[in-house]
């Protein structure tokens, strides 16, 4: 047996013994009672009885030793902005968050809804909220009111945290006209927002509701704010995912489970050191913003650089020269931006020391074999597919390279990592399949490992509903994912089970576009697919029935009319969920029961085989798209 077989083999069958050691990691206030409880499935508790801090963990803990030491590096090249926090000075700017939020009423518990662009303050907020028990809820910065609407009802944020603009290719893009539409939108209201002026655009405020962060600071900066200690159990926060129906998902996860979790997976999956600086190009509205830009290297004690602009301004090169700047052991991306980054010259990749960097990996959709080689020979450097989920928090597939051997695959994210006990399932009978090269669904057995999801925030039923139950004849997670493994035991993914679809990484419902879609007032019914799409993996296509179709075959209104819809979806959702293209048809196709043959409009318009199609009610419904996607292809 290989030593990572033995090490894998460990975790699953001497979970309890495997994570304690783990667990030692990180500082305890009190150690726990159990190690994980697992009495009510598939409900697991870790650590329950133990009590820690996740604040304290990323920053207090590493003052002895580390306090002059680099800690968040932000760089914008938005607004040529570059500045370097120590972990000392980190430590302060934090405790002021953490002051100002408490002056604010923030206390244990509450919910903080944090809606900004990539600035140092958004890192100070999310390391506030946990210092003091408060429960944080980021919401991606490209996204707009309706879904932001959403998130601030479902969460009852008691304050928000958010700032007058965010700022793309140059680009001023006021945050606070959306903000106070969402905060409009909600029939919860938060008691306090509070702003951060970057002077990018206007920032009206509302009396009583609205403070400025800048004079607060001031009257805070010398607060002294101790870490709450709170149970290993408490939820650190909750973050929004989208899934088959349209009301997204607060997933909700713990603190001292995903602490720990994070502290291993530094040492094991990314080999980062500290003292060392990682770079992850994510966004903190996604996961891999909260665990590989906040939480995890500064678990490590690693600096963490914080980006906001495109990896190509002010040219392709910009990324690069932040690792020889920085010297950037380890570095966290996608496969969409380095895509971005092949339409570039490949001198760039040659240009700057990159000596220093150890690896790059690579995650959140689909690698493709020619994107990994360009990279992997343009840098000269192992590339290392890794394959996870909002749910999960940190990687369900890799190689574990601080203990594996093994060489990566082309197109494979690598084998299971050590405390999932991952399952490839026949998604009608639920059998495991066994063999190689078996297509089933992903699953995994519970209890999940430390770190994921304990819960859908505030709806255990729907945890429970969504994730456990959707194999028939046994209680295991589904991942939504299809995938195969090969006879060496790698896996590769082959698409999402669900109505869920990646658009250059970002994971969306098609089932929130819908909607958003028949918001429009002349949309009688619409559907939404993912189309493969040579740089952003997928994209949305949206095809709708017409209430008033009289401007059927008229091209400047047909324009027009799709103009006016994808203005809808920028407004409602933001631009990442805006379709490709908006197309009218005058029905449909269904299935004789009335359910909308999604699979078979996404083959179409993939120009594939569409599969049975016996229940289908009316097949010119079909022949209508595909005479639209002929004649944009012809
Ligand atoms: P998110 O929750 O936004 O991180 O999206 C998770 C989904 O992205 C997964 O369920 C997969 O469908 C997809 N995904 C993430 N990482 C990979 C990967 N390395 N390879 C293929 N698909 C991936």
């Amino acid at each position: 047996m290989s030593n990572y077989a033995e090490f894998y083999r460990r975790s699953i069958e001497e979970r309890d013994v495997f994570w304690a050691e783990e667990a030692r990691r990180i500082d305890w206030h009190r150690p726990p009672d159990v190690i994980c409880d697992y009495s009510n499935p598939p409900f697991a508790r870790w650590f329950p009885g133990g009590q820690t801090n996740l604040c304290h963990n990323a920053v207090d803990r590493h003052l002895a030793q580390r306090a002059g030491q680099n800690a968040l590096i932000w760089v914008s090249t938005e607004t040529d902005q570059e500045r370097v926090y120590s972990f000392a000075e980190l430590h302060a700017e934090v405790q002021r968050m953490a002051a100002v939020l408490q002056s604010l009423g923030v206390q244990k518990g509450d919910r903080v809804l944090i809606y900004m662009p990539m600035i140092p303050e958004a890192a100070f907020a999310m390391l506030a909220c946990v210092r003091i028990g408060a429960i944080h809820s980021v919401v991606f910065g490209g996204f707009a009111s309706g879904a932001l609407a959403s998130r601030i009802e479902d969460a009852e944020p008691r304050v928000i945290v958010s700032a007058d603009a965010g700022s793309r290719g140059g680009k001023a893009i006021a945050y606070k006209p959306l903000l106070d539409e969402a905060i409009a939108q909600s029939t919860h209201k938060p008691e306090s927002v509070l702003l951060v002026d970057r002077g990018l655009a206007p920032l009206p405020l509302v009396e009583g509701r609205d403070r400025l962060w800048a004079p607060l600071r001031e009257q805070h900066l010398h607060a002294q704010v101790p870490c709450v200690w709170v149970d290993a159990t408490h939820p650190s926060y909750t973050l929004y995912t989208s899934g088959t129906t349209g009301k997204p998902k607060g997933v909700q996860r713990d603190t001292g489970g995903y602490a720990f979790a994070l502290a291993a997976s530094m040492e094991y999956i990314y080999c980062g050191k500290p003292g060392e600086t990682y770079f992850s190009t994510s966004d903190i509205g996604w996961v891999v913003g909260h665990s590989y830009i906040i939480y995890g290297p500064l678990i490590a004690g690693m600096a963490t650089i914080m980006y906001e602009g495109l990896p190509i301004r002010p040219d392709g090169g910009i990324w690069w020269s932040l690792v020889e700047k920085y010297k950037v052991t380890v570095m966290f991306s996608a496969p969409t931006a380095i895509r971005v980054l092949k339409k570039q010259d490949p001198a760039l990749l040659k240009k700057y020391d990159l000596s220093s960097l150890r690896a790059l990996f690579l995650a959140g959709e689909p690698l493709d074999e020619p994107t990994a080689q360009w990279i992997s020979e343009g840098l000269g450097k192992p590339i290392i597919d890794n394959y996870w989920q909002t749910e999960t928090g940190w990687p369900i597939l890799a190689i574990c390279k601080g203990v594996d051997e093994a060489a990566p695959k082309f197109g494979s994210p690598g084998k299971p990592v050590y405390g999932y006990n991952v399952k490839l399932l026949d998604d009608q009978t639920g059998a495991e399949l066994t063999g190689a090269n078996q297509k089933g669904v992903v699953a995994i057995e519970g209890p999940l490992p430390p770190g994921c999801m304990q819960t859908v925030w505030r709806d255990d039923a729907r945890f429970v509903n969504t994730y456990w139950k959707s194999v028939p004849g046994r209680m295991v997670y589904s991942t939504f994912d299809w995938g195969i493994r090969d006879e060496d035991g790698y896996y590769f993914i082959l698409g999402r089970t669900d109505d869920v679809i990646n658009v250059a990484g970002h994971r969306l419902g098609t089932r929130e576009i819908e909607e958003s879609i028949a918001g429009h007032p002349n949309v009688a019914e619409v559907a939404v697919v993912g189309v493969a799409d040579a740089l952003k993996g997928q994209v949305a296509m949206a095809f709708a029935v017409l209430k008033d179709a009289s401007c059927l075959g008229d091209t400047q209104a047909e324009l027009r009319l799709e103009g006016e819809i994808m203005k809808l979806v920028d407004r409602d959702l933001g631009a990442v969920a805006r379709p490709a293209r908006v197309r009218f048809v005058t029905v449909l196709p269904k299935t004789r029961s009335g359910k909308v043959l999604r699979r078979a409009i996404q083959a179409v318009c993939e120009s594939r085989d569409t599969g049975d199609l016996t229940t289908m009610d009316d097949p010119a419904a079909l022949q209508q798209i595909r005479d639209l996607v002929q004649t944009k292809n012809s």
